[in-house]
């Protein structure tokens, strides 16, 4: 198991006196363009007295970290910090692997379930999923900096947390129709991470402080089951695989936890589980209750689910099981209308 060191979770805990707790003098900083300008006196006043370097990242591309790590990257770092939302993370992480050294995680979104996880999602690789490489040594959550997020993203959060629902039944079926390990304590937990969402939707569609919070922490606990596991295993299943698959096919429409929450519908629907359930939920909040509403046509949807599968055809889930023509899913997004 590999787990973070440290989690703070707080209002405004991004400051001086936390990073002491993991850097001496030097570190390398990282984080969004929009998130350099917004935050820019809170960076200057937490990083006042250490000796850093900063790159901003644009895209979560092999070819942007890479390019960061050749020509900004100080090799002398005692630790990667990315501040930002979830490309920025994936970067630091990649980072932070590739030279050996610490990540301090700092998200400025609850966008999806990276924020603690010993994953990196870069795009443009051999894979379309996540490497797995060394979880951050600390977390820290400054709600007073997730609260400025827009709306949107906090959903999005809210959106891959209710993955965890099928991609735990996912690594299940595995285990029993393939014999793959499956770990019982990491899938509770990703599954608990998933139904903590469920009861925090009221405040989370109002915005409320504690409910925000609770999200951060279902987020982090997600990522956790993942270092628990030692696979993404119970973090992602079918429901990202169909994610995945419309990065490619319809890139740039709607978040991360959009798709997966659309597809999660789609996959609860194809385990015989309370499908409706979690679509009323969706509605309640304020996600997407269809792939047209993020601006992704029928036909995409079509190719994405068929295409699902062979997109990792060793991690068996409900897709390889079903391989399902369009025409049967066409007829189950009918039913489902999403
Ligand atoms: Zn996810």
């Amino acid at each position: 198991m590999e787990l973070p060191e440290a989690v703070i979770i707080g209002d405004e805990t991004f400051n001086k006196e936390n990073l002491s707790l993991f850097i001496k003098k030097r570190a390398f900083l990282l984080t969004g363009p929009n998130v350099s300008n917004i935050f820019e006196s809170k960076i200057s006043s937490a990083l006042s007295g250490f000796d850093y370097k900063k790159a901003i990242v644009e895209s979560s591309t092999y070819e942007e970290a890479e390019k960061i790590y050749r020509e900004k990257f100080d090799v002398n770092s005692e630790a990667v910090i990315g501040f930002g939302g979830g490309k920025v993370l994936d970067v630091a992480k990649y980072l932070g692997y590739k030279a050996g050294i610490q990540v301090i995680s700092i998200p400025t979104s609850a966008s999806n379930d990276g924020i603690a996880s010993p994953f990196s999602s870069l795009k443009g690789g051999i894979h379309p999923y996540s490497l797995k490489v060394k979880p951050p040594r600390g977390v820290i959550v400054d709600l007073s900096v997730i609260m400025k997020a827009p709306k949107r993203y906090i959903l999005s959060g809210l959106g891959d947390l209710l993955g965890k629902f099928t991609s735990t039944r996912d690594w299940k079926l595995a285990w029993i129709e393939k014999g793959e390990y499956f770990g019982e304590y990491a899938s509770k937990l990703a599954y608990e991470s998933a139904k903590h969402a469920m009861i925090s939707t009221k405040g989370i569609e109002d915005l409320k402080y504690s409910s925000v919070r609770n999200l951060m922490e279902a987020l982090i606990s997600a990522g956790v089951a993942g270092g628990i596991a030692g696979s993404s295993r119970p973090l992602s299943g079918s429901e990202h695989l169909i994610s995945h698959a419309l990065d490619i096919i319809a890139p740039e429409k709607g978040t991360h936890g959009e798709k997966v929450a659309l597809s999660t519908v789609l996959i609860a629907y194809l385990y015989g589980m309370n499908w409706k359930k979690i679509k009323a939920k969706m509605q309640e909040v304020g996600l997407p209750v269809s792939f047209l509403q993020i601006g992704v046509k029928r036909e995409e949807v079509l190719e994405a689910v068929t295409l699902a599968p062979s997109l990792r055809p060793e991690r068996y889930t409900i897709l390889h099981k079903l391989n399902l023509t369009k025409d049967e899913v066409s007829n189950i997004l009918d039913e489902i209308n999403i």
